[in-house]
């Protein structure tokens, strides 16, 4: 079935009305807000350095297909199979050679956007693969059997409890609220995945391109255990994800880590550099790499959406949107979700499947503010909501509303008349504005009187008459 977040006007109120994950995911973006302030108020040069990550990943993308290549030849060069896969399809299709290939059964799996978006379990469980989902957070919405809400807390929606009665129902352990007691639960289970597993399956957070390494960055260690127990290790890996050296790896850990969760280094970063060599104690036999585009390259040809591929998936853009604060990651319908889900999904999935998410913004800029690699979101934002209404995605009887509005807002003594008679109004259905579909969401703003002209008006007079 193809991805779709058409239906989100009509999902929203559901979302809405989930008050206990409303506060879970308040709570959990605020107390992100609060580690990540801390820790960049010790960086005085924080501003240099995302102007510095910026530039870096601009040269990168304009430049994107050589630097593909080099990194494709470098990885080559250390025994690593590099596909380029230009879709979903295909980058599914290239897997399951490789798992007919080494007679794969079992798969362990690190948490990646990118999978999500290929729809890989699905693609794997329905071939009879199991795939084990070794990140706790997406252990946890794995047994749940539903979607990551953020890019880097998949599970940020679920409170402890719910946590809890989960365990309990589909692990058959007595109920614990105990987080400790809850991962060495998951631990002990997931140990023996690892050690009975095939493949290991992880993402990239970056590739570097003068030596064809990846670079992962974790806080658990179950990426490094999917990289380096299992006989295959496969990379899914985003063709804007480059950057140019090992030199440049501080400074973007720095930015992620400090953006993403507060910390000023992750517990784990581990780099790839091929298969055991036979000196080698341990490690992979064999290690792919699958690039993929996926409609990736069609930001390229558009000089404003091409900085969404600068992203580092930080998830600080989620964090800070009051938006997201308020309907959590489900509400958007698909993978990505905030304010670089509402950039990048209509282009992923193409406008007409995601014609409303653009405006799932308040525009505060707060998004443009937060990112470690200065993307202009709430531009783009806008940018996106052109193209829609353009393309005459927008509902029905919207552009000439916008029209009749504008021309009301452009003349004070229309804007006067319209005041007085919808006061009336007001006094007339008691504040009901009967707007099919609207009203069932919205509560009509109150109309005061005097209106702020009026008591301006005498105000002013009055000052004016008291200072002769
Ligand atoms: S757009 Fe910026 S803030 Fe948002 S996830 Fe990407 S890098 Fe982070």
């Amino acid at each position: 079935m193809k991805p779709t977040t058409r239906h989100f006007k009509q999902e929203l109120p559901r979302h809405l009305h989930n008050l206990q994950m409303r506060r879970n995911i308040m709570k959990a973006t605020w107390h992100s807000l609060s580690k990540r302030a801390q820790v960049v108020s010790e960086v005085p040069e924080w501003e240099s350095l995302r102007e510095q990550a910026h530039q870096i990943k601009k040269q990168i993308i304009d430049d994107l297909e050589a630097n593909l290549k080099k990194f494709e030849e470098n990885a080559r060069s250390k025994g690593i199979e590099v596909l380029f896969a230009k879709d979903a399809r295909e980058a599914i299709r290239f897997t399951l050679e490789i798992v007919e290939r080494h007679g794969i059964n079992r798969i362990v799996k690190s948490k990646s956007m990118l999978t999500e978006e290929l729809n890989f379990n699905e693609a794997m469980e329905a071939h009879n693969l199991e795939v084990v989902e070794t990140d706790l957070g997406e252990f946890i919405i794995q047994l749940a059997k539903e979607p990551p809400s953020h890019l880097t807390g998949p599970a940020v929606h679920k409170s402890r409890q719910e946590i809890a009665q989960l365990f309990q129902e589909k692990l058959g352990i007595p109920y614990s609220e105990d987080p400790q007691h809850l991962t060495r639960v998951a631990r002990k289970l997931l140990r023996e995945k690892f050690l009975t597993a095939d493949m290991g399956v992880t993402g990239a957070n970056f590739g570097i391109i003068d030596n064809g390494s990846i670079a992962i960055v974790e806080n658990e260690g179950n990426a490094r255990l999917c990289a380096s127990l299992p006989p295959v290790h496969l990379a899914f890996i985003g063709m804007e994800r480059l950057i140019p050296g090992y030199s440049d790896l501080p400074l973007f850990l720095k930015l992620l880590a400090r953006s993403s969760t507060g910390q000023k280094m992750t517990t784990y970063v581990s780099t790839i550099d091929g298969p055991r060599s036979p000196n080698s104690l341990d490690g992979p036999e064999n290690v792919y790499y699958i690039i993929v585009d996926n409609r990736r390259s069609t930001f390229l040809e558009d000089e404003h959406l091409k900085q969404a591929l600068y992203c580092i998936r930080c998830g600080a853009c989620y964090n800070t949107c009051p938006v997201y604060q308020n309907i959590g990651g489900h509400a958007y319908g698909w993978v990505y979700q905030g304010p670089i889900g509402a950039v990048i999904t209509p282009q992923l999935l193409g406008l007409k499947e995601a014609p409303d998410l653009p405006f799932a913004s308040s525009l505060c800029g707060s998004c443009t503010d937060i990112c470690p690699v200065k993307i202009p979101l709430h531009h783009l934002l806008l940018y996106q909501r052109k193209r829609i209404v353009e393309a005459g995605l927008t509902q029905t009887g919207e552009p000439t509303a916008i029209q009749l509005i504008s021309r009301f807002l452009r003349s004070s003594s229309l804007y006067s008349w319209l005041n007085s008679t919808a006061y009336l109004f007001q006094k007339i259905t008691g504040g009901k504005l009967p707007l099919p579909g609207w009203s069932k969401i919205h509560t009509p703003p109150r109309i005061e009187k005097p209106t702020f002209k009026e008591w301006w008006q005498k105000h002013h007079t009055t000052t004016e008459s008291s200072n002769e």
